[in-house]
């Protein structure tokens, strides 16, 4: 037995209706694009999302364009959306889909979570988006509201409090369409239920407990933080006579596959004489500016060298390389912290 009621659900769904943003994939019916849209949501901005997503359309307006593009196509379009393994993934479950499914996207939750790159919260957002099936969708929002809405008291990472969020808005559904009540959980904790909730503009406050005790603060319960490692490194603006510049590409596993950057190490694998020996480098100027960014389980902090070749390029640790004119870098796809470096190095404006 639930506490979830269906006057609580139609004040939710009330509030959806009027106050819902418009999102260009809201108003389509085709599973591919709502797949693409749910895989551009995650970890990221709906406003960050739609422009990447009206130029992914675009470019692979569908399925069978998506499993007949390169991987740098596909790494290209996603530059700067940050997460690659979530485009890879894409790519991969298009060429499934191509493949083994005759191009169609099966209807039901648990087909879909067959196709590689698509998990729980993903299949349960196509079936019940795409194809009505009552199957409430577990994600940052819909945990936030929920949690504070009946007062969870499991940790947040927890199977069972997962379990206990997805039976409440599963729940949910029964009394409107699973496809739009979805969202409207996910909008109230986007726009309204948000960390620092309007809990006076709330449609469900005088059902909320957390409300109604006070102790908004504690839920949901999150896990002991822990602090994420830095890890220090350098990278090496490297060019040639003709003055292009050396770019290596990663390998197809791992983080941010296949993208292409600058010649990089990070000291707590191979300090920077060892590199520079290794490599046959020289250093000829060292810059102020560090290149940063933070990924989900730690930070990088770049150093940045313009550096020069004594001899030709050989390093087995990235699968290729190139040199590149400098007002190509940005036909290839590449990681953020290096697009900072190469705009600190003056490659870039
Ligand atoms: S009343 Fe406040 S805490 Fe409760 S669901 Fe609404 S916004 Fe969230």
């Amino acid at each position: 037995m639930t506490p979830m009621t269906e006057t609580l659900v139609h004040a939710l769904f009330a509030w959806f209706q009027k106050e819902k943003r418009f999102m260009p994939w809201r108003e389509e019916d085709d599973p591919y694009k709502i797949w693409v849209s749910e895989i551009m949501l995650q970890q990221t901005q709906v406003e960050t999302v739609i422009p990447y997503y009206h130029r992914w359309i675009k470019k692979f307006p569908t399925l069978n364009d998506v499993a007949l593009a390169s991987l740098q196509d596909i790494l290209k379009q996603w530059e700067g959306l940050g997460y690659y393994t979530r485009a890879k993934n894409l790519h991969k479950g298009a060429q499934y889909v191509m493949q083994e499914l005759q191009g169609k996207l099966p209807q039901s939750r648990e087909a879909l979570r067959k196709i590689p790159g698509i998990g729980d919260y993903t299949s349960a957002a196509i079936a019940s988006i795409a194809f009505d099936e009552p199957c409430g969708v577990v994600d940052g929002n819909t945990s936030r509201v929920i949690s504070r809405l009946f007062r969870i008291g499991d940790t947040l990472t927890s199977l069972r409090f997962k379990k206990h969020v997805a039976q409440e808005v599963t729940d949910s559904l029964k009394w409107g369409s699973p496809r739009w009540i979805n969202q409207a959980w996910m909008e109230l904790g986007a726009l309204i239920c948000t960390p620092n909730p309007s809990c006076q503009k709330c449609p469900l406050h005088e059902y909320c407990e957390s409300w109604q005790y006070n102790c908004i603060s504690s839920y949901p319960v999150k896990p002991m933080k822990k602090r994420i490692p830095h890890r220090k490194g350098a990278i090496f603006i490297i060019k040639n006579a003709q003055k292009e510049i050396l770019l290596v590409q990663r390998r197809e596993t791992g983080l941010l596959p296949g993208l292409w950057e600058l010649p990089n190490t990070f000291y707590d694998e191979q300090p920077l004489s060892d590199f520079i020996m290794v490599n046959d480098l020289t250093l000829d100027r060292s810059y102020v500016n560090k290149a940063e960014h933070t990924y989900s389980h730690f930070k990088v902090i770049y150093e940045l060298f313009d550096a020069t070749l004594q001899s030709n390029w050989w390093n087995d640790y990235w699968i290729s390389f190139q040199w590149v004119p400098q007002n190509e870098l940005t036909a290839y796809p590449r990681p953020k912290v290096h697009i900072k470096a190469m705009k600190i190095a003056g490659l870039l404006s």
